[in-house]
C-alpha cells in the first residue's frame, strides 16, 4: 500500500487530509520502522514545528481506528510502538529471550480471514500477528547452559 492509497483510505472514511495527518503518515512511511509516539512527535516536529503533540496523538488514534497503523508492545516496553500495516497486515516473531523481532510478510491467513468474515458477519480490514518464542541464538544459549 502506498502513501497515496493510505491517504485515499482516510478520505474515503470521511476525513480531511490535513497537513498534520499527512506529515504523520509520511514519517511512518519513511522511517519504515517501529516508532513510539515520542519518536513520531520528534520526527514530525523536525519537519514542521507548528504541528503540536496533541494533534500527533489524535492522528495516531485516528490512523489506528482506520487500521492503517497499530500500536504493539514489542520489546516488553510500557510504551507502545506504532507499526504500519503495509497491505492491511504486519507480522512479527518476537524472541522472548533477547527481544529480537523477526519480520515476515507471508502469513497465509487469507482463508482464515474469509472464514471469520462469514462466521462472524464482519468486514475485516487488517491484522497484526505476533508469534512468541525463542530465536536460534537463544535456543543455543539455553542448550549450552543446561
Ligand atoms: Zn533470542
Ligand atoms: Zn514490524
Ligand atoms: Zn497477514
Amino acid at each position: 500500500m502506498s502513501l497515496e492509497q493510505r491517504t485515499q483510505r482516510l478520505r474515503e472514511a470521511g476525513y480531511k487530509l490535513t497537513h498534520a495527518r499527512l506529515t504523520v503518515l509520511q514519517v511512518l512511511e519513511q522511517q519504515h520502522e517501529h516508532l513510539t509516539s515520542t519518536q513520531v512527535i520528534d520526527a514530525v516536529a523536525a519537519i514542521d514545528p507548528s504541528i503540536g503533540r496533541a494533534s500527533v496523538f489524535r492522528t495516531l488514534d485516528l490512523l489506528t481506528e482506520l487500521t492503517l497503523i497499530r500500536p504493539t508492545y514489542i520489546d516488553g516496553s510500557a510504551t507502545p510502538v506504532y507499526v504500519l500495516l503495509p497491505n492491511g497486515h504486519h507480522h512479527h516473531i518476537v524472541c522472548t529471550g533477547c527481544n529480537r523481532v523477526i519480520e515476515f510478510d507471508d502469513c497465509g491467513l487469507a482463508e482464515l480471514e474469509q472464514r471469520l468474515e462469514t462466521q462472524y458477519q464482519v468486514k475485516l480490514t487488517g491484522h497484526l500477528l505476533e508469534f512468541y518464542g525463542r530465536c536460534s541464538l537463544c535456543v543455543l544459549k539455553a542448550e549450552n547452559t543446561a
